[in-house]
Order: C-alpha cells, then sequence, then structure tokens
C-alpha cells in the first residue's frame, strides 16, 4: 500500500501495522485500523488535518470512554512521540480486545 491511501479520509486502505483490510468507513473517519487499532501519523494538530509528514506507525495506547462521542483512543507515534486522540469508529474490534 501506498501513504497516500490512508491520507484520504474515509477510504479504505490496508493497514500497515497488521495487513487487516479497512472497508470506508460509513459514519466516522477511517482513520485507524479495525483490528489493531493502529494508526499512522499523518495528522500533526487535529485529527484529519493531514499536515504531518512524519508518517510513523501510531499505537494505540489508551482508550477514555466520552460519554456520547463514545471511546477516544490515545495513539502516540513510535517514530517522534507525538499524541493525537481519535474518535473510535462504530465498527472496531479491537476496543473489545482492549477492554
Ligand atoms: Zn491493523
Ligand atoms: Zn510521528
Amino acid at each position: 500500500m501506498s501513504r497516500k491511501d490512508f491520507r484520504k479520509h474515509n477510504d479504505g486502505f490496508l493497514c500497515a501495522k497488521c495487513g487487516a483490510k479497512n472497508a470506508p468507513a460509513l459514519k466516522s473517519e477511517r482513520n485507524h485500523c479495525f483490528s489493531c487499532l493502529f494508526s499512522l501519523h499523518v495528522d500533526e494538530d487535529t485529527p484529519g488535518d493531514r499536515k504531518s509528514m512524519c508518517g510513523g506507525l501510531m499505537e494505540p495506547f489508551s482508550l477514555d470512554h466520552k460519554g456520547k462521542k463514545g471511546f477516544m483512543i490515545r495513539h502516540r507515534c513510535i517514530e517522534c512521540g507525538k499524541e493525537i486522540l481519535n474518535r473510535a469508529a462504530e465498527d472496531d474490534v479491537g476496543i473489545n480486545k482492549i477492554l
């Protein structure tokens, strides 16, 4: 896969970590793998801005539940240490592996 594929918001992509085939998201942004929850460091300030040039793998290291918003996944880049909070998608099965 190319990293370009990952940059498009809701298109499907192949996970750079586990190789799972991610289908396009229906209701939310597909910015992390539904299976292992890993992401790529493509956002700099806010989820979806796609301003970062890092491109490192981002590891999911904590999970918060924020009422109506549902689960928020905190990702940390294994290349540069940047932390970003992402909303979990409705079909993230990886959530169940952490809980
Ligand atoms: Zn994955
Ligand atoms: Zn990074």
